[in-house]
């Protein structure tokens, strides 16, 4: 199991992450990103990266 990190402190809700990966990450209606899933089978890592390298601000980070 991998685990997504979000730093909500520095997400500006550019939502490129939800882009590359919806199943993983979700912008709600303010704006805000949501994680639809933090622990993440390993199949899925390689789409949760995908996301992290989109965001502009560097605010995801993969681990485990
Ligand atoms: S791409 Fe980065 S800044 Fe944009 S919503 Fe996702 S985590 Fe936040």
């Amino acid at each position: 199991m991998a685990h997504v990190e979000v730093d909500f402190e520095r997400c500006e809700g550019h939502g490129l992450c939800e882009q590359a990966a919806p199943e993983i990450y979700r912008l709600d209606d303010d704006g805000e990103l949501e994680l639809i899933l933090e622990d993440i089978p390993q199949e899925l890592r390689t789409r949760a990266e995908a996301g992290a390298r989109v965001c502009p601000v560097a605010a995801i980070r993969i681990t485990g």
